[in-house]
């Protein structure tokens, strides 16, 4: 079975002898010394002077938007993870959502100043995949409508934009440390500013609006994190040189054995170090996307149709018609993309992709089954 993606497990000793300093200690959680290391570790390693280490991405979504005190609209992507939508609607603000660009799969910078209205507040965008936006020109709309700016960076440990780490850029930017991603502490995630003031707000509202054991400083969340998670990070940690490495070797791979195919990539923005995040395809047809799908799924390969649906056109969010989100979210899908994943894994995966395209073009109904008769009987010999 090859999955879309496989946690990272670090090394089990590792990861025993922080969890025997945890009970030596008996301090589980509320900002202790590896909660506090972990997030030493990373403003070195990331070149960042402020971060926090808060319980999940989403939570970090929704500390940003009540930090920048938002309001009324904000203008997002329709092309990401459904919790940059949810947590503007769950701050209690509107989603407005405006088309990406058809090369990038970003937020298109050009839509988004015919959106603004004078309920604007801000705007959440999505370096989706690990890629960042056209930060430049987002930036020069917000600066002269005075809006603020977020960014959903959930996808980019590691990526790098004009040499800083994307996590940089923006009033705030969030990222995610979920299992799936590729640095991780099982569950977690962190706030970015460059503001101390915002720094201190984003703090208070971590734990509880606390201002001293019986003092409170406004309203305030638990979107504290524990000393284990803390524990699994700073193990990952160690190992993400080599995951990166390796990510970028099975993209080149892919890259090279799927060469000859219609397929489309996402364009990647100049002025880049890219981490490799996932390794999506944007095929012809949904039509086509779909038969390699389950001639994949015949193989017990499993993708993910990361993003479908487009956020747009769920029954919470619903608005008007964004033609180039709905066109690639029917065709684009994430092929397998791990650290234990090997070069005949991907042998096997690009063999069916090329199969069923090859087939599709001679004998259009027939491409399915001879497709998976043809995997069968190669496998077999
Ligand atoms: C994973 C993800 C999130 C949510 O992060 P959690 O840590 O799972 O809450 C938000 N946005 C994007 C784009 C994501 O991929």
């Amino acid at each position: 079975m090859i999955p879309v993606t496989k946690p990272f497990l670090p090394d089990l000793q590792a990861y025993h002898a922080y969890v025997g300093s945890i009970w030596e200690r008996q301090w589980l959680t509320n900002n202790g010394p590896l909660v506090n290391e972990l997030e030493l570790k990373l403003k070195a390693y990331l070149g960042i002077n402020h971060l926090l280490f808060v319980s999940s991405g989403t939570i970090a979504l929704q500390m940003a938007i009540r930090a920048l005190g938002l309001t009324g609209e904000i203008i997002t992507t329709p092309f990401s993870f459904v919790a940059t939508t949810n947590s503007i609607i769950w701050e209690g603000c509107k989603p407005v959502f405006t088309d990406i660009d058809p090369e990038t799969f970003n937020i298109d910078p050009l839509k988004i100043e015919a959106a603004i209205t004078p309920q604007t507040s801000a705007i959440l965008a999505t370096h989706v995949y690990g890629n960042p936006c056209d930060i430049a020109a987002i930036q020069e709309i917000a600066h002269r409508h005075q809006l603020k700016v977020i960014y959903d960076a959930a996808h980019c440990f590691g990526t790098k934009y004009k040499g800083r780490s994307v996590f940089a850029y923006g009033d705030i930017s969030i990222t995610s440390f979920h299992a799936t991603k590729l640095f991780h502490s099982t569950e977690g995630g962190a706030v970015f500013t460059a503001d101390p003031e915002l720094l201190r707000k984003l703090s208070l509202l971590r734990n509880f609006g606390h201002n001293g054991a019986e003092d409170f400083a406004g309203l305030g969340i638990n979107g504290k994190n524990s000393e284990f998670h803390a524990a699994m990070g700073l193990c990952v940690l160690k190992s993400i040189d080599d995951i990166l490495d390796k990510r970028r070797l099975l993209s080149f791979y892919y890259w090279r054995k799927l060469n000859g195919l219609p397929l489309k990539y996402p364009k990647l923005n100049n002025d880049l170090d890219y981490n490799y995040a996932y390794f999506p395809v944007l095929f012809d047809s949904q039509e086509l996307m779909l038969k390699c799908l389950r001639a994949l799924e015949n193989e017990k390969i499993y993708c993910r149709r990361y993003f479908f649906p487009a956020l747009h056109t769920l029954s919470h969010t619903g608005s008007g018609p964004l033609p180039v989100c709905e066109s690639v979210a029917r065709r684009i899908l994430c092929l397998p993309l791990y650290h234990t994943l090997t070069s005949s894994d991907l042998d096997l995966i690009t063999r069916i992709i090329f199969r069923v395209r090859n087939y599709e073009l001679e004998q259009p109904e027939t491409a399915l089954a001879d497709a998976a008769l043809e995997v069968v009987s190669s496998n077999a010999g």
